[in-house]
């Protein structure tokens, strides 16, 4: 089969229920998809009835509403489509529009931040109709999967779904005020584009399996670089070795099924990393997407005895994993506000609209920061391999020139609109340039008709940073509709407000090295804020501005916010402390062993040699360093067994996260560096791992 057969051939499309349901149910469909409202309980069960009948065609036995509750995955429960047999022993298969519509799982396992007493444990998953449903074939079955966001008893959000479609919605009738004031009277909506490009790690499952660390903590505790990394660039777009070429392919089918553009695929920077991404699509369809796109990276890793490590940072020494979030704002009838278009000098629309991400980006930088931040991204962000933990706005010198023209700057607005690029060699063509250079270490980086916010984690749920990039926006343009609704002399007014909100916010643009050590020290005299880590990050969630700010756009109310500032306080000491408790484990009964074998070799060596008169000087000096990395150690173990445990005991989630951020991380620390340097002076043979060689460089 070819790629139009495979395409989508999993997926409930608006295709698929036009030619499978009466016309009169497929319109009010459509109608209720676009414009909102409640589907009739007979249309539901119309519809329920033809989605059952076409999964079981496809070989679906149960169905399931698909979520994302706040533990950072997905979650599903499968109920078959069986029904009570009748006295003869028939089954109907069934599935009615009630079950279609409304879950209610339950729900008192999942993290609710204190929203959900437990004697309240009722949470109810709901049909989220804008994004189609879909099969999945597992070796469990084939499932009929239902998205659905995932909300309390009092219809608080438990989910990461819920608040970023409340944040589209928000977004859009804001935009559309704004467009309206250009004259644009038909557009409908506004809606927001996402194109993840995820990255990640393959390493071969059967050493996986004898890397506890990967297993518990899904990175590396434990290793000796090995002698080669990422030095010479080889890797980067590199020749894809056959192994992982077949797994590419058969992921490419697998995501095709479900109707995932996966068009991108290379090598990345570090050894046995990769990256994928699709053609962009609807926020909330692609975080559905990029979800899935997840979780069949791993299946399909299975398949070829391979693990896919989604971490932000399996290894250290070489580059972790991002997923660049591109974004950008349309409206229905296909216009991209962020397109400066061939003239942004004589576009008041785009400068508005420019003027507006400006002071969006500045105003809530901390949220921003906030919102990529996750457990592994703390390895990343300032490290010198993903943009620094200060949030800036790279434009490019095309659009920077405008903005310093309209401040009133006395630089010549810049004419390089992009022009020719002349190779020097006579058989290739003449080339036209972009406007824009690439900056990679800007965390928000215009690309000509969009920006990338390069800060998000690789196995993050990007709902959380666009409904952060969607709110902030959400507000800029309403406090600039709010202003220019109704002036008499609309273009005099813009122009002048444009003018004053380039000129409070021009501070948050920066197109030099973000990795410098300059810019750390520029941006403190910005007055930019430099969040240097999740725990740091987390109080932004209840600062005064961003509650106004959710509670004005009715996206998350002060006590969700609370609850998810709570949840993610709970979601970073437990991770830390697996990795503690991991490592605890596996220093005591594995590496410290490991290391006595040695020096009880070397020491039956120094004797040996010595007993016959020659000299084990080597022997012996061997065995002494050994021994004092072998004490240094112990000791490290002693001490990070004892600061975990008076971490884990304390009272406040809060004090619990941050100790575990400025305490057990410098322990556990402590504890791998000698570890790692006696792997370097012993035989690889009675080395208890797989080293970080035979994991990089043997898949
Ligand atoms: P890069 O060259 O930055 O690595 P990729 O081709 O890997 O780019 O990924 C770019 C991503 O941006 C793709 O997912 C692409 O579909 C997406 N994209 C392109 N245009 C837009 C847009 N207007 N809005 C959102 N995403 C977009
Ligand atoms: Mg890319």
């Amino acid at each position: 089969m070819g790629i139009p057969e495979i395409f989508g051939s999993n997926v409930f499309s608006l295709a698929v229920m036009k030619e499978r349901l009466p016309k009169n149910v497929y319109t009010e469909f459509v109608d209720v998809q676009e414009n909102g409202g409640m589907l009739s309980s007979a249309t539901a069960d119309t519809i329920a009835e033809a989605m059952k009948n076409w999964a079981v065609e496809k070989g679906a036995t149960h169905y399931t509403h698909w979520f994302q509750p706040m533990t950072g995955a997905t979650a599903e429960k499968h109920d078959s489509f069986l029904t009570v047999p009748n006295e003869m022993g028939y089954t109907l298969l069934q599935l009615s529009g009630k079950k279609l519509i409304m879950g209610e799982p339950d729900a008192s396992s999942f993290p609710s931040g204190g929203l959900r007493a437990t004697s309240y444990a009722r949470g109810y998953t709901a049909w989220d109709i804008t994004s189609p449903a879909f099969v999945k074939e597992q070796s469990c079955g084939t499932i009929l999967c239902i998205p659905t966001v995932f909300v309390s008893f009092t219809g608080e959000a438990l989910d990461a779904k819920t608040p970023l479609l409340r944040s589209m919605q928000a977004v859009s009738k804001e935009a559309i005020r704004l467009v309206r004031l250009f004259g644009n009277t038909t557009a409908k909506k506004v809606a927001a584009y996402v194109g993840p490009e995820q990255e990640y790690f393959l390493v071969d499952r059967s050493k996986y399996l004898q890397r506890r660390d990967l297993i518990y903590a899904n990175r590396t505790l434990f290793g000796a670089p090995a002698p080669k990394g990422q030095e010479l660039d080889d890797h980067y777009f590199g020749a894809i070795r056959e192994r992982v070429g077949a797994f590419m392919a058969d992921l490419n089918v697998e995501l095709w099924k479900y109707g995932i553009t996966a068009t991108t695929q290379h090598n990345e920077v570090a050894p046995a990393q990769h990256e994928l991404a699709p053609i962009f699509a609807t926020a909330n369809v692609a975080v559905d997407q990029n979800n899935l796109t997840m979780e069949t990276m791993k299946r399909v890793a299975e398949q070829h005895d391979l693990v896919c490590l989604l971490h932000e940072k399996p290894y250290a020494g070489v580059n972790g994993s991002g997923k660049h979030n591109n974004w950008s704002l349309g409206t229905d009838e296909g216009e991209n506000l962020f397109d400066p278009g061939d003239k942004p000098e004589e576009n008041l629309q785009f400068q508005l609209v420019l003027a507006c991400i400006m002071r969006a980006i500045d105003k809530h930088a901390d949220l921003l920061r906030e919102s990529a931040s996750d457990v592994g991204n703390d390895h990343r962000l300032g490290a010198q391999e993903a943009p620094p933990a200060i949030i800036s706005i790279f434009l490019g010198d095309q659009l920077e020139s405008l903005v310093k023209q309209i401040i009133g700057g006395d630089d010549e607005l810049s004419t390089d609109v992009g022009g020719e690029l002349d190779t020097g060699v006579s058989t290739v063509p003449v080339l036209k340039k972009d406007a824009t250079d690439r900056n990679r270490t800007s965390p928000f980086a215009f690309t000509g008709n969009r920006f990338e916010f390069r800060m998000v984690g690789s196995r993050d749920n990007i709902a959380g940073p666009n409904t952060a990039l969607n709110a902030v926006m959400a507000e800029a343009f309403a406090d600039a509709a709010d202003a220019l609704e109704g002036a008499e002399d609309f273009e005099e007014a813009c122009k002048a407000y444009i003018k004053k909100t380039m000129t409070d916010h021009q501070r948050i643009i920066f197109n030099g090295d973000g990795y410098s050590e300059e810019w750390v020290e520029e941006a403190a005299r910005r007055g930019l804020p430099n969040i240097k880590c999740m725990v740091d990050a987390i109080p932004v969630l209840t600062h005064d501005d961003v509650v106004e700010l959710f509670e004005r756009f009715h996206i998350f109310t002060k006590a969700e916010l609370e609850a998810r500032a709570e949840i993610s306080y709970e979601n970073y000491a437990k991770q830390i402390g697996i990795e503690a408790k991991t490592m605890i484990h596996l220093a005591g009964k594995r590496y410290i062993p490991a290391i006595i074998n040695c020096t009880t070799e070397l020491a039956e060596s120094v004797a040996t040699v010595e007993a016959v008169g020659c000299d084990a000087s080597v022997q012996r000096a061997r065995l002494e360093q050994i021994t004092g990395y072998l004490k240094q150690a112990e000791a490290a173990l002693d001490n990070l067994t004892k600061i975990y445990q008076e971490t884990d005991a304390l009272e406040c989630i809060a004090c619990m996260a941050k100790d575990y951020r400025y305490k057990v991380i410098p322990a556990m620390d402590a504890l791998r560096a000698p570890i790692d340097a006696v792997e370097l002076m012993v035989n690889k043979d009675s080395w208890p791992v797989p080293t970080y060689g035979d994991l990089m460089f043997e898949v």
